[in-house]
């Protein structure tokens, strides 16, 4: 019997996020359904990331787990989609799985799919002008998207298996990102993020990325968020063009990486830790009150104590609010992986856990200093205890809502103040 079913998991990033409504909107328009539990489905895709080894490690987990459903359904058929099934290709191919895609070729999914009962397949070509043009995503959420400006990498920083995975940098065309804008504004859509592995370097032949957030900004859809930028590409011109516009939100996600220009060097990163303390200068200049996040990576090869506390000082003198931080995972075909000197594991995790400590303390402090204050929240969503709300501020401070009323406030702007902090989030009631 033909599959219809499909049921699709997302591991990872917003990019893998947005893939994966592609990959429903490339199917429904074949005639599949795409459901939301494991056991109505016929197939099952894992959308899976790479970038750390533990991510891959709960992916074979997580297919063995879902494979005991074969004991209802025989026939039941397991894809492993994205940047793990590129960089494994056809050696996931197995008694369970029948089909591996990478992030180029999704649109070949329908027909992978409908032989799978026969024909195991394995499709990983990179395509350098794939961009998923024309495909409308079938999105999760009716008030905030994510939004492609550009896809693959070209930076090769010398730990990161991304551009080996989604291949090389390619922009869409800036009339193509407005049409989409502007489509998702006449849906009620309240908030965009667009998205690119190194947003910064966005350039479509014409506009480079400044040109297109002042274009997006025109468009006065309410908030407009961007990830990811890169400390070698963001310039004063971008920072200019947030602090003239008031539907960009004031946050910055600047990954850090490492405090020691040392190591930076070795990462490939092409920056120093004084431009990158300049830029926070400027963003704070331009942008009094912005936020900023960031992401570091702790002992990386010939990472020494010294190296590791210039990281430590930079998280204090920038007091990032918000940053995720990694020990560092090796990975095969990278650069890193065959640099001599590695960290022990043991030291890798006990850098970063000291790391986290001192990054919980700063957010603590800077949380307590925000009670009393009121901020506009984009609600997204029922607390925990389904009592309230939850949502984020225009700088993505995440924020518990209380609220008596009962009424349904997903995807409204809330006027919130703030009277108490727990940990990583701020709680207040709506007013
Ligand atoms: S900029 Fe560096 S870390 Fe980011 S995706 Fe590209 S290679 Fe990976």
């Amino acid at each position: 019997m033909k599959p219809e079913k499909i049921y699709i998991e997302t591991y990872g990033c917003q990019m893998n996020k947005l893939d994966s409504e592609y990959v429903n909107a490339i199917l429904t328009e074949d005639g599949f359904t795409v459901v939301t539990d494991p056991d109505d489905a016929d197939v099952i895709l894992l959308n899976t990331c790479g970038v750390r080894d533990n991510a891959e490690q709960r992916i074979h987990g997580r297919v063995g787990e879902l494979s005991s459903l074969r004991r209802f359904k025989p026939d039941l058929i397991f894809g492993i989609i994205g940047c793990m099934a590129q960089r494994l290709g056809n050696n996931l191919i197995s008694d369970v799985v029948s089909i591996v895609a990478g992030p180029d070729t999704y649109r070949l999914l329908p027909s992978m799919i409908e032989k799978a009962l026969y024909e195991k397949t394995s499709f990983t070509d990179l395509h350098r002008d794939e961009t998923y043009s024309g495909i409308e995503p079938v999105r999760v959420c009716s008030h905030s998207a994510w939004v492609a400006v550009m896809r693959g990498c070209n930076n090769y920083c010398s730990y990161c298996i991304v551009p080996y995975t989604r291949g090389s940098e390619r922009s869409i065309p800036c009339d193509d990102i407005l049409a989409e804008i502007e489509n998702l504004k006449q849906n009620g859509y309240r908030e965009v993020t667009l998205l690119g592995q190194n947003v910064n370097s966005y350039n479509d032949g014409e506009i480079n990325f400044t040109r297109l957030l002042e274009r997006i900004a025109q468009t006065g859809i309410e908030w407009i968020r961007f990830l990811t930028s890169h400390p070698k590409d963001l310039s004063v011109d971008i920072l200019d063009v947030m602090s003239k516009n008031d539907n960009i939100c004031n946050h910055l996600h600047l990954p850090l990486q490492s405090g020691s220009d040392r190591i930076l060097k070795a990462m490939n990163r092409k920056y120093t830790i004084s431009r990158y303390l300049s830029l926070i200068e400027s963003a704070r200049k331009f942008i009094p009150g912005i936020n900023i996040s960031t992401d570091i990576i702790f002992g990386f090869p010939d990472e020494t104590e010294e190296d590791y506390r210039n990281t430590l000082s930079v998280m204090q003198s920038v007091r990032f609010d918000f940053a995720f931080l990694y020990r560092y995972s090796e990975r095969e075909g990278t650069k890193a992986a065959l640099f001599p000197n590695k960290v022990p594991e043991q030291v890798r995790l006990d850098r970063l856990r000291e790391a986290i400590e001192l990054q919980n303390s700063i957010i603590r402090q800077k949380n307590r200093e925000r009670i009393g204050a009121t901020y506009v929240v984009l609600i997204k969503g029922l607390s925990k205890d389904k009592q309230g709300w939850y949502g984020f501020t225009e700088t993505n401070i995440p924020v518990v809502v209380k609220s008596k009323d009962g009424a349904s406030r997903i995807g409204s702007f809330v006027n919130v103040h703030i009277e108490d902090s727990t940990g990583g989030s701020l709680v207040g009631t709506a007013i």
